[in-house]
């Protein structure tokens, strides 16, 4: 009797609390304080007191349709811009969607809510990207008038582009931070995909997307589920970019599970985990759901590493819904269905590793793994990263068949030799600074 009690209790002890060192950097700690559910939620319901955001809704009128809700948006960041000594500047980015016969009926204008947090690096080129799309819609695609409140689709990931933007402006970084607000998401991706394009055209050098879409809700249709302690981040397997010419490399070293993306959403995990309490992130490994798109994609498809974080359990009795009472059933995106301290801990999350990242050193350049000779151990080389103070380096190493970094080693040194064959593992390098922020990790290509 006595030990069926205690056996699963020593199981549980252990998978949760064997040892870990956690060293939070205390700027970041403080940041991630200032997340407030409350602002969260006043910035919702602004969104939704413009009837609906629908991208084919009303430009002009003052207090409904798409065009006053980016005139919110424009309105909160350049409030952010005057404390942020002139760093943080915002525009709508328009352009014109000419009909086309799908989700576009007549030539339609359409504005990205932008804001941009300029590095104080000026050697820094890299710039960290979070996302989310102002539009909303009803059951129907091409209504534009009913109310469609999008409280959490996608109220949610712009609320916390916002409000990462109100924290984040009082600050500054070495490397550069877009704030967007995007539009056109539910008529087919089409003011992420004119970003993207942009980005891709102009060499824009974008390390990350973070792209927040409905995580604001805890809890499932259909199967009751009610969980606001995991959140979800979707991340490609195969490159959508260029994979017919990588992929000879990526079959040969095992690489199908290190791309871009994948790298990313790893680095989300533990990031986010180092400084959100009470909150998993899940590694789903594909770039979306069954039926479903987002604004990462585009991103994806032009070459960036990108990912899609997203609440653990949908309730589809809450999203593109006309508002309605259906056999005692309530439907319709309402903030009334959403958990604001899930919609904190999710912003968080963003907030850690915006500034993780904008913070750490670029990551180092040309990493090789010596692969001349037959060995049981690992040579590892590479150079200085192009920007920033570096402390040192972390060597990362996992299973092939983890999901996670497993060991991380540090050095001040530009090259290691590890007692580990470089068959059995795979290996990564970032840079760190002296904060301790680590770089994106750059997984070795085959040197001589
Ligand atoms: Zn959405």
């Amino acid at each position: 009797m006595r030990k069926t009690i205690f056996l699963p209790f020593f199981l549980f002890t252990t998978s949760l609390f064997s040892q870990k060192i956690i060293q939070r950097d205390p700027a970041i700690e403080q940041m991630v304080k200032e997340v407030s559910s409350d602002s969260l939620k006043s910035y919702i319901q602004q969104m939704v007191s413009y009837g609906t955001r629908s991208t084919i809704s009303t430009q002009t009128h003052r207090k409904k349709g798409i065009g006053a809700a980016r005139s919110y948006v424009l309105s909160k960041f350049n409030e952010f811009a005057k404390q942020s000594s002139g760093r943080l500047s915002a525009i709508i980015d328009t352009t014109t969607l000419a009909a086309d016969g799908k989700r576009v009926d007549i030539s339609t204008p359409l504005g990205n809510v932008m804001a941009t947090l300029r590095g104080t690096d000026l050697a820094d080129k890299r710039i960290f990207l979070i996302s989310g799309h102002l539009d909303s819609r009803v059951t129907d695609v091409m209504n534009r008038t009913s109310d469609a409140p999008g409280a959490n689709d996608d109220g949610s990931g712009v609320a916390a582009v916002i409000e990462c933007a109100r924290i984040m402006s009082k600050r500054s970084f070495p490397a550069t931070i877009i704030f967007v607000a995007v539009s056109g998401e539910e008529q087919g991706l089409l003011g992420s995909g004119y970003l993207a394009d942009k980005a891709k055209k102009k060499g824009w050098n974008i390390e990350g997307v973070l792209n927040n879409d409905i995580m604001g809700s805890n809890n499932s249709s259909e199967t009751k589920i009610i969980d606001n302690t995991r959140l979800r981040v979707f991340s490609e397997g195969l490159p959508a970019y260029e994979l017919e010419k990588n992929a000879a490399a990526i079959r040969n070293f095992g690489l199908e599970n290190d791309g871009k993306s994948r790298q990313l959403a790893r680095y989300v995990k533990e990031i986010g985990e180092r400084y959100v309490d009470n909150l998993e992130v899940v590694m789903i490994y594909r770039n979306d759901r069954f039926l479903r798109g987002g604004d990462h994609t585009p991103f994806v498809q032009n070459g960036f590493a990108a990912v899609r974080l997203t609440e653990m359990n949908e309730n589809f009795e809450h999203q593109h819904q006309d508002i309605r009472t259906e056999k005692g059933v309530r439907y319709g995106d309402l903030p009334e269905f959403m958990d604001f301290e899930y919609l904190r801990k999710n912003t968080a999350i963003n907030l850690a590793n915006l500034a993780n990242l904008a913070k750490a050193p670029s990551p180092p350049e040309e990493v090789k793994v010596d692969v001349k000779d037959l060995s049981n151990s690992t040579y590892l080389y590479w150079k200085a990263p192009a920007a920033g103070r570096v402390k040192g380096y972390y060597i990362l190493i996992r299973e092939t068949t983890s999901p996670t970094w497993q060991k991380k080693i540090y050095t001040v040194d530009t090259n290691i030799k590890l007692p580990y064959s470089k068959d059995n593992y795979f290996f990564a390098v970032q840079a760190v600074s002296n904060d301790g922020n680590e770089s994106l990790p750059i997984v070795p290509s085959v040197g001589r």
